[in-house]
């Protein structure tokens, strides 16, 4: 396909364009192109489940951003933030845990005005993507593209981790996806036959052999362009040259979080006096572009071991791992066929929640700072991490130029709402409660991390932020909804704008308590049968 013209332009080959480049381009009269600003997916790393840490210290298929430093966070050193730079954008290098969060999420988001995306609507989205390796039933999918699979432990401290739970009382839960949420349980992946299964994998390749599909690699967009309030087309840089495409129906935004509505405010859509600031002609004003940042804000309970069966990349940890190099290579089991966490749970984190409100992802590995403190990996031990599952502190991006290379300023503005606070405190609590629990007594060595004599909540607090982290689900800066403050409506398009729509994770009015990989894929599907709707009526 020769062309500067497309029915469709998907900006973004992530979790959300990769699902709408397939749904779309199904359609044999549709064309659509998808422009990347990374490069293609063919590292054999990619699908190593395994190879989570190589993709935190890469600069090719990794943005790594960092959030502005605070002072009594990390003892005022700036936050990383990882983000997909590939095919399949995060998904891409993502740790595949596959949840789909509480059903009254979806519902939230409805009650709040945006018709059609309550947890009824959502629930044939998650199964249209699915084909679980369970089976279908009323709750998943047997179809989809998107593969789901069981965890193959490798790690003994995962069941102790299950027993603790269970000893501290709290429930067990075989599948947080289907009837129930709560309790601890194993995970279920994206994993197929010991391969990450991302979105590239099961969406954009197998679209790729039609002839109405074209996907550019390298390509980075620099702006939409606009006539009046309608978006026609694209400027976008390959190599060292500048490209123009037209779309003749609409554009499609699929950049993620921080890049979404960063390209939204380089294109002049934005908060008025912001975009002055930094010269940029307004096409629209919406104040809401960046603003509303949520991300699940992480801490951690970081205990040694006795034992030296978990994973640790000291130099006797890494000679250990070699036999499972090769068994990966020969048959594509072991451990390096596994998620970097396997084990994990939604829980309480006081009697009075209605919902669980935290999530608890344990590591059979001393694991901080996305596992770039090799420090502390190269010991033994094990990590319960804790998450705030619906934070209420909002966080903002704002622009720090208008040169699209320069990445946007980050502001998580991270547990600025007391509530936050002490739910993550008291998770602390729930997760020292499960790791002092019988099940780890031949395991449990120091607890290197809040420390053995921490114990009252200033001190707890100020411990957490010392290392506190994020579970890499920055959404909400194009939030869906009707406000003042909403960037689009509950079409996903964008307010008082003709032909452009925002799919990613940004439009997400407020968090899912969950992993936010499922989520993003059901919305982009929810989307592309909307679009679709439209073509055909
Ligand atoms: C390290 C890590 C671990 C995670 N673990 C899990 C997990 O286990 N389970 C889970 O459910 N979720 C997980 N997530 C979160 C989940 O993967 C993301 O929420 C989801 O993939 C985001 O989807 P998206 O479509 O919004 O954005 P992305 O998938 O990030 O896609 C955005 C795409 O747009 C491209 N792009 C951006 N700007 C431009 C531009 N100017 N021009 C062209 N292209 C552009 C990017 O390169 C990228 O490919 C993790 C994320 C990370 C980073």
């Amino acid at each position: 396909m020769s062309t500067t013209k497309f029915d469709y332009i998907v900006i973004g080959a992530g979790s959300a364009g990769s699902v709408i480049a397939n749904r779309l381009s199904n359609e044999n009269h549709l064309s659509v192109l998808v422009l990347e600003a990374g490069p293609a997916d063919t590292l054999p790393l990619i699908k190593i489940p395994g190879a989570f840490a190589f993709f935190m210290y890469s600069k090719k298929y990794n943005w790594s951003y960092e959030a502005e430093a605070v002072d009594d966070i990390r003892h005022g050193a700036p936050m990383f933030c990882p983000r997909g730079k590939t095919l399949g954008g995060s998904s891409a290098i993502n740790a595949m845990v596959y949840i789909r969060g509480h059903k009254t999420d979806y519902d939230r988001w409805e009650q709040q005005g945006n018709a059609g995306w309550s947890y009824e609507h959502m629930l044939p989205y998650f199964k249209k993507s699915e084909t679980n390796e369970r089976g279908a039933d009323d709750f998943h999918g047997g179809l989809g593209p998107l593969y789901v699979s069981d965890v193959r432990n490798d790690y003994p401290l995962n069941d102790r981790f299950l027993e603790g739970a269970h000893q501290a009382g709290f429930p067990l839960n075989n599948d947080f996806n289907g009837k129930d949420f709560e309790g601890a349980g194993y995970f279920q992946f994206t994993i197929q036959n010991g391969e990450r299964c991302g979105v590239s994998k099961a969406f954009l390749k197998p679209a790729s052999i039609r002839s109405n599909l074209q996907v550019e690699c390298e390509a980075f967009v620099n702006k939409i362009i606009f006539k009046g309030k309608k978006a026609i087309g694209v400027e976008y840089k390959q190599g060292n040259k500048i490209f123009t495409v037209y779309a003749k129906k609409e554009i499609i935004l699929c950049g993620g979080a921080f890049n979404s509505p960063q390209l939204l405010m380089l294109s002049g859509i934005g908060d008025k006096e912001e975009l002055a600031e930094h010269n940029i002609p307004l096409v629209h004003e919406l104040t809401g572009v960046g603003k509303n940042l949520q991300e699940h804000v992480d801490a951690c309970v970081l205990v040694k071991s006795l034992k030296k069966d978990g994973f640790s990349v000291g130099p006797g940890g890494l000679m250990k791992m070699l036999p499972d190099v090769i068994k990966y290579y020969k048959s594509k089991t072991g451990k390096l066929a596994n998620s970097i966490t396997q084990s994990g749970g939604f829980l309480k984190s006081s009697p009075e929640v209605d919902v669980p409100d935290i999530q608890l992802h344990f590591v059979p590995l001393l694991f901080d700072d996305c596992g770039r403190d090799v420090k502390l990996l190269a010991g033994h031990g094990y990590s319960l991490h804790v998450c705030v599952l619906r934070p209420k502190s909002r966080g903002k991006l704002t622009l720090k130029s208008a040169d699209p290379r320069e990445p946007i300023r980050i502001d998580f503005n991270f547990l600025s709402d007391p509530d936050d606070a002490k739910v993550l405190v008291n998770g602390i609590r729930v997760a020292r409660k499960i790791l002092k629990s019988a099940a780890f007594d031949d395991y449990r060595g120091e607890e290197i991390h809040p420390g053995k004599d921490v114990e009252s909540e200033d001190e707890l607090l100020q411990k957490c932020k010392d290392r506190l982290g994020l579970v890499y689900h920055p959404v909400g800066t194009c939030k869906m909804g009707h406000d003042v403050t909403a960037v689009v409506d509950n079409e996903l398009k964008v307010h008082g704008i003709e032909s452009l729509r925002v799919v990613d994770a940004s439009i997400m009015p407020d968090l899912v308590s969950g992993n936010t990989n499922a989520p993003i894929i059901a919305i982009a599907e929810k989307a592309a049968d909307i679009i679709l709707q439209e073509v055909i009526s």
